[in-house]
Formats: C-alpha cells, structure tokens, sequence
C-alpha cells in the first residue's frame, strides 16, 4: 500500500529540483523562454500539492479554493508554454476559459459544494492537458518521436485527472468535506507524479532540439538578405533529379563592383537587399529564392512550364530594373542579368542545370546585360531572350 504523504512529498521535491535545473537552463540560454515557462508552472504545483497536503490533514474551505485554484493555473502556465514551444500564437484561448473555469470552481465551492468544485478543477486539467497533447500531435514537424512522447505523456496524465473527476461525479459526490479518496485519486497521484517528471526532463530534450533547429536555420541562411544561402540549395536540391519541369534561374547584378566602388559598400547592402526583396516576393510553394554569394542569386522552380519559368525571371529582372535606390549622391539604379537551366527529360543534377543557368548568365552578360537568357540547346547557341530595357 502506498503511503500518500510520501508520495506527495516525493513529488513536490522532484518538481522543486527539476524547476531548479530549467531556471539554471534558462540563465545560460534566455532565449529559451519556455523553459521558465515550464519552471514557473512545475513550481506552481509544488506549490499546490503542498497545499493539497495540508488539505488532506486538516481540511478547510480555503486551503480547499487554494489546492484547486493553484493545480488549474499550473497546468494552464504548462499549456502556456507549449504554446510558446510550438509558436502557437493566441494565448487567450487556453487563458479565458480556465479563468471562467477557476471562477466556477471558486463559486461552487463556496456554497459549500467542493465535490463539485474537484470535478470542475479536473475536469479544466484534463481539458489543458489534452489540448497539449493534441497541440504536441499536430504541431510534430522536426523530430516527431521526442513530440509524440510528450503527446502521449499529456494524453496519460489528463486521462487520470479525467478519471478523478469521473468518479466523483457517478458517485454523485457533490460535497465532501475532505480531499477525495477512491481508486482513481491513488491512482492519479501515482501517474501524475511519474508523468510531470517525465514531461519535466523532455523539456529538457525539447530545449536541445530547438537549439539544433535554430542553429540549422542560421547556417541555411544569408544574415544580409535574410534568403537562404548556397548550403540550403545544396541540402534542399543536391540529392533532387531535375526533370523538364524543373528549373534554375541564376542572377547576378550589372557592374555592381561599380556600384560599391561610386556609392560606397553600405549602398551596394542596400542594392542587394532590393534584389533579395523582389525575388522573395516570388518565393513560393514550388519556388524557392537563394542568395549563393557576393551579388548571384538563384531561383529554383519546380513544376513549371519552360515558358512560365522564362517569364517569371523576366519580370523579376524588369521588377530591378525600376526600383530606384535613394543615395546621397542621387538615385540609384541598377540592373541585373540572368540565364535559365532547365532539366532534361532523362534527369539533371542539381550541378548539370547550374552549370547550364551559369553559361545562359555568362552568355547574357556578353550579350550586354540587363537581360535574361535561355541557350538554345538544339543549336547550342544562345537564343536571345526578352530584353529588358
Ligand atoms: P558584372 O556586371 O560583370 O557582374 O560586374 P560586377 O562588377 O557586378 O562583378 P564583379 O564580380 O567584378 O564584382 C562583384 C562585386 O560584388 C565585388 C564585391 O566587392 C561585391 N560584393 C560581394 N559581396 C558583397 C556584399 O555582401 N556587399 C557589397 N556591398 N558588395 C559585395
Ligand atoms: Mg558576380
Ligand atoms: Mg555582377
């Protein structure tokens, strides 16, 4: 038999140390703002099964209003947070109706219904603890297994609370005077205290994982233009056959050395920065915007027509060409080349279509810039293309 009293004080000093070790995470690492979330929340039940403790010796109305209220705003700070984990924006929505619920529960209890009050608190923990399991199920992009265990683990532990407050209400136990005692509460102290240690320590792993992310997205992108750089196109396409539907327009500004060397290297930024602005605004499902380096961008296309392809890196060069750059020295503007790669119907390497944009780039920059070109590949002679000015 297991003695209550032991098992609640084992599970307020594991909550107290795990809170102990996510503040000293988010002191090394405060970006990591959901780990004190998860912190604050664990500390907030510790703080409730000490008063639930207390509760069980010498039951008062409010030590009552006190255990209930504090395990709902526990479990709604751990739902917070897995919010904040996910990007999950709109927090009024777990905020408002636990409100409503604790409100609820405070009013019934205070006309002396407390069973009622039990059953409203559990059956608000449940409702928080399923939404973070469905929140963890949907939202599992990156590493899906350590997601799904925490989903699980959420699932578990509303199932128990959830059982509580089943039991009190087929029993039709509105008022009670003391803290619940039945099957499912032992039980529940049991699976609670094993599954907030367990959620607890997976925060820790979750905090790990967003790390790797947020140092992969900074390797994959160009800090400048905010594009992805040559290393995203490597790790996106390298391993891709490109098909004839399947395209690659590589850019790369007019005379630009001329640019820095007039306007000064701060102005050139900003005539890069334009560029990288027009081409993602044609970044899209299928179309992905990179800057390789120096002034050369690339724009991969994927399930478009040869023609379309041509068009749309035509009106990006046209798209340039306007834009006009404000300079103490007057306005700037500049123009771009660019030559298209297509894939061939037996399959290209992501090398074969670059190499092809690269020589159509070369062709177009002899051709007298400001232009985008395709190389006629029966002939393999340069097929001049929409000129763009
Ligand atoms: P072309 O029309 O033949 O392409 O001539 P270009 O002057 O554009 O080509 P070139 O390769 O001679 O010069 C590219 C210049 O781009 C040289 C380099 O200083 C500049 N550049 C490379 N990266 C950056 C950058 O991040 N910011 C700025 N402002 N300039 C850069
Ligand atoms: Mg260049
Ligand atoms: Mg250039």
């Amino acid at each position: 038999m297991l003695d209550f009293s032991s098992l609640l004080l084992a599970a307020a000093l594991s909550g107290i140390c795990l809170s102990i070790t996510m503040f000293a995470i988010w002191f090394t690492a405060p970006q990591a703002r959901f780990v004190l979330t998860v912190a604050c929340g664990i500390l907030v039940l510790v703080a409730h099964v000490v008063a639930f403790w207390h509760y069980t010796r010498e039951p008062s109305p409010w030590l009552c209003q006190a255990a209930l209220a504090l395990l709902s705003l526990g479990f709604l700070i751990i739902s917070l947070s897995a919010m904040q984990y996910l990007g999950i924006r709109g927090y009024r929505r777990a905020v408002l109706p636990t409100m409503v619920a604790m409100a609820a529960c405070a009013a019934v209890t205070v006309l002396g219904f407390d069973g009622a009050g039990f059953i409203v608190t559990y059956a608000t923990v449940t409702a928080l603890l399923a939404s973070i399991g469905v929140m963890f199920w949907m939202k599992g992009g990156h590493d899906r297994r350590i997601l799904l265990v925490v989903s699980g683990l959420s699932g578990v532990c509303g199932l128990s609370f959830g059982l509580c407050g089943a039991v009190l209400l087929v029993k039709g136990q509105w008022v009670l005077g003391v803290a619940p005692d039945n099957w499912a509460e032992r039980l529940n102290s049991v699976v609670a205290v094993a599954c907030m240690t367990a959620l607890g320590a997976l925060t820790l792993s979750l905090h790990h994982l967003q790390a790797q992310i947020e140092l992969k997205a900074e390797t994959m992108t160009d800090p400048l233009t905010g594009l992805m750089n040559r290393r995203a196109l490597n790790s996106l396409y390298g391993e891709r056959v490109f098909g004839p539907f399947m395209s690659i327009a590589m850019f790369d500004l007019d005379h630009f050395k001329r640019t820095n060397d007039v306007y000064g290297h701060p102005v050139g930024d900003r005539v890069l920065c334009r560029f990288a602005a027009i081409i993602k605004k044609y970044d899209r499902v299928g179309v992905d915007a990179f800057r390789l380096g120096g002034e050369e961008f690339a724009l991969v296309m994927s399930r478009m027509p040869q023609d379309k392809a041509h068009d749309l890196a035509s009106k990006i060069g046209v798209a340039f060409g306007t834009e006009v750059v404000p300079t103490q020295r007057g306005p700037l503007r500049s123009s771009v080349s660019g030559g298209i790669g297509f894939g061939e119907a037996e399959g290209s390497s992501l090398e074969d279509v670059l190499a092809e944009a690269d020589k159509a780039l070369y062709a177009a920059k002899h051709a007298g810039r400001n232009r985008v070109l395709v190389l006629d590949r029966a002939s393999k002679a340069e097929k001049p293309a929409l000129r763009l000015a």
